[in-house]
């Protein structure tokens, strides 16, 4: 409370009243759109705002009569998980021209809107900036036309526009991640999945079109996704005699036992003197070349399809609840705006800037999040000659400890090639510190981790069990092993892990090596990182599900539905799965609830039904309270709702711990675990002294996290204070700050911290930026 006091803004001194908010998309459609919509009306009219829907782009906005339509609560319902945009999006040639502009400022006039939000690529953008440029020309000109009065001209002499940026193609400057491209990467990565096992079968060479003129994004990062064998992309023109390079790759790869390739070809791929590359050239290629049966797959508009990720979801609303707040707070004086993400923060980049960026063309390489996924991807795709490796004569072990969590897998590869690419022996230990006591312990190369990526699960084994009982034994095979450093990946439970074998340091000098953990975990309850590996796989499934669960209910009377997610005693999956399944309610540990709120809820809820919403979602995390259970709650529910809504429950349990992993999650585990070795490697140059590996300070002791915009590796008994040990979870939690966003967009009065939005930032802002860092 007291940060919010100290700044200027408190979110109940904000009012929409008197305000009107037209909200468009335009341009290309992606998934995510009609998230950003519905935030974007529902915390309009929650501050007291006009919300209008602008259908079908700038075209309704030129044509106006029934386009501009007047939003309610209850009309943005059910349109979450739908993909593409309910509103309708076109292109529309009037809007470039200047004739076309005038109309579109007579009818905002004409509804007193001057509050603009819209959703679209980098084009639709430049045009709302041009229009906002225009605006007091458009109004004289409007006045001399007779068409609007004087008053009317003062009455709306300003113009606000908060640009979103929807495109599946990620090609915006200044954003690390536009709405619609997490989920395009869903896409293509379940077709490559799925290609994959035929692949296999067949020991055949696929092809793979992805969407892409200018930016090879979405091509660049499912090859990294998928470990792919090449990959094709506008902003990296290869160099002449490309061809033979990549043919002897093939089938390098191929006589490494691979059966099967994959080579990925943004839709605008080009060679050095600017010739397209196409699919059927490269085809052509192989089969000439090499003789491989090979196929060419072009996804199309399959990318633009489906429902929206569980993060396009996310981003959306943060985006759109944003948007609306930066409409709230901006003068004649504030420049336009792009609502957007950096890290897991949200920002405000200035408009005019980042479309200058885009149409300046300047190379998206230069971005921060791009660059860094071709460095990694680099780093994993060509595997050298051994004679050509250096030999650093240092021996690595891997392990996963805890449960298991999607994304596992992709990050031991990495861990293991990048291992071997520095000079280093990996090994594998198998079920964690169990094994590592059994000497379940054998070297792994870079063949034994293809196709690790894409498989859910721990494929090395996992276990739960602690060190601190089995230190002599562990101590006894680091020395049998003669083990350098550890690489530990997992949850809570290796948090403690690599505590215990940081304090066992006085007592076994064994242990005096670098030491690294990785954070996966579905629960995203490990302190130290604002993210774990698993957690984005384990949201999706929880979305899905939700989806589904509602979808079944459709055609029946009206149904509440009460789910319980895992998580111990984080509400992380409770509280952000809710607001990306549109939850009504959300239980979770972090926000002690009794008896009265599960009343008020109750009522809140029936009180929805009686306005014609059809289905209520509530979502319980399965530690939130020791006695209001699941099946309390869901008789609580049952009885309350008579002759209103009936119920129906359900435990989630282990679907949320299976599955393939995300895209997301195979790239997070990839690239951290790449930083995690590089770091490894520097401390054991640091450490190595008289012929051995001694290291017993703290930084050598390390969790690598994601702390907002960065990768932090954070000594694990500086992480101590910040570690409520007994609920294991950590004392602060970043994401429990998007809890109330939920609860607006479920019509609760709240309150949400805006103490944080606000400035404007500079686009350009290079490597500090990033989650990469
Ligand atoms: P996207 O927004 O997905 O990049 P487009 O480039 O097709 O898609 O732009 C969508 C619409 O935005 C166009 O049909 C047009 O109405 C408007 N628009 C695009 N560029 C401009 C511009 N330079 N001036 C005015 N309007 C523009
Ligand atoms: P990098 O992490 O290398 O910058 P990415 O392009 O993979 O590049 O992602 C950019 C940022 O967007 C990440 O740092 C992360 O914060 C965010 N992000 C993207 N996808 C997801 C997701 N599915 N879940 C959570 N965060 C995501």
């Amino acid at each position: 409370m007291a940060k919010q006091q100290d700044t200027k803004k408190l979110f109940e001194d904000l009012s929409g009243a008197g305000k009107s908010i037209g909200v468009l998309t335009s341009g290309g459609d992606a998934q995510g759109m009609n998230a950003a919509v519905r935030a974007v009306v529902r915390m309009g009219i929650y501050v007291g705002a006009k919300v209008y829907f602008i259908h079908e782009g700038y075209q309704g906005m030129v044509d106006g009569g029934d386009n501009i339509e007047e939003a309610s609560w209850e009309s943005v319902s059910s349109m979450l998980q739908v993909g593409g945009t309910v509103i309708g999006s076109a292109r529309c040639k009037e809007f470039r021209s200047h004739e076309g502009r005038l109309k579109a400022a007579h009818q905002l006039v004409l509804r007193g809107i001057t509050n603009l939000c819209v959703i679209g690529g980098d084009g639709s953008l430049t045009g709302a900036n041009l229009f906002r440029e225009e605006w007091s020309g458009l109004l004289e000109e409007l006045v001399q036309q007779g068409l609007i009065d004087e008053e009317a001209a003062q009455n709306n002499s300003e113009l606000h526009i908060v640009g979103m940026v929807g495109s599946i193609d990620n090609d915006f400057c200044g954003t690390d991640m536009t709405i619609g491209t997490d989920s395009a990467l869903h896409r293509i990565i379940e077709v490559v999945d799925a290609i994959m096992t035929t692949a296999q079968s067949h020991q055949r060479t696929f092809v793979l079109e992805v969407m892409g003129r200018h930016c090879g994004y979405l091509a660049l990062v499912s090859a990294l996704a998928c470990g792919a064998d090449w990959v094709l992309i506008p902003e990296m023109p290869p160099e002449d005699g490309w061809e033979e390079h990549m043919c002897q790759k093939l089938s390098e790869n191929r006589a490494d036992k691979k059966r099967l390739n994959i080579i990925i070809v943004a839709e605008g791929a080009i060679d050095c003197h600017n010739k397209p590359i196409t699919t059927n050239h490269i085809k052509e290629l192989v089969v000439s070349c090499l003789g491989f049966d090979t196929r060419v797959t072009i996804l199309g508009h399959v990318q633009r399809g489906g429902t929206p990720s569980a993060f396009d979801r996310i981003l959306a609303s943060r985006m759109g609840v944003e948007a609306v707040l930066a409409l709230l707070e901006a003068s004649d004086s504030t420049p336009a705006c792009v609502v957007s993400l950096c890290g897991n923060q949200a920002v405000r980049l200035p408009l005019m800037e980042c479309v200058q960026m885009v149409s300046a063309y300047v190379s998206l390489i230069f971005c921060r999040s791009f660059e860094n996924n071709l460095n990694t991807y680099k780093l994993l795709s060509y595997h050298k000659a051994d004679s050509e490796l250096p030999n650093s004569s240092f021996n690595v072990a891997v392990l996963n400890v805890g449960a298991p969590a999607a994304g596992m897998n992709a990050a031991v590869r990495s861990a293991v090639r990048v291992g071997i690419k520095e000079g280093h022996k990996m090994f594998a230990v198998n079920d964690g510190f169990e094994g590592f006591y059994n000497g379940q312990i054998k070297e792994i190369t870079w063949g034994d981790v293809a196709g690790w990526t894409g498989q859910g699960g721990s494929i090395l084994g996992t276990k739960r069990t602690l060190p601190a009982k089995h230190l002599d034994k562990i101590a006894e095979q680091i020395r049998i092993h003669n083990i350098n450093a550890l690489l530990v990946i997992g949850g809570f439970e290796a948090f403690e892990c690599l505590l215990q074998l940081y304090e066992a340091r006085t007592s076994h000098e064994d242990f005096c090596i670098p030491m690294c953990m990785l954070p996966a975990t579905i629960s995203n309850n490990v302190p130290g990182t604002d993210l774990s590996i698993g957690a984005d796989t384990s949201l999706n499934a929880i979305v899905e599900t939700c989806d589904r669960i509602k979808q079944s209910a459709s055609g029946t009377k009206r149904r509440v539905f009460i789910i319980e997610t895992m998580g111990g005693y984080c509400g992380y999956l409770a509280s952000v799965g809710g607001l990306a399944a549109g939850a009504d309610t959300v239980y979770i540990y972090e926000e002690p609830f009794d008896i009265r709120d599960l009343q008020s809820n109750v009522e809140h809820l029936t009180e929805k039904m009686k306005t014609g919403i059809q289905r209520g979602l509530v979502l319980r995390n399965e530690n939130s309270n020791e006695n209001f259970t699941t099946d309390f709650i869901y008789q609580l529910y049952s009885e309350e709702g008579k002759g209103v809504f009936d119920c129906r429950k359900n435990v989630l349990g282990h679907m949320q711990q299976g599955g393939a992993p995300s895209p997301f999650d195979r790239n997070f585990g990839t690239k951290i675990a790449a930083k995690a070795i590089q770091w490894i490697s520097r401390k054991l140059k640091e450490s190595y002294k008289d012929g051995k590996v001694f290291a017993n300070t703290e930084d050598t002791a390390c969790l690598l996290g994601m702390r907002r915009r960065t990768m932090a590796f954070q000594p694990v008994v500086q992480l101590k204070d910040e570690t409520d040990f007994a609920h294991r979870i950590p004392k602060e939690q970043w994401w429990l700050k998007l809890h109330p966003l939920m609860k607006i967009l479920a019509k609760y009065k709240t309150s949400y911290d805006v103490s944080d939005s606000g400035q404007l930032e500079p686009v350009t802002r290079g490597g500090e930026s990033g989650a990469a860092g």
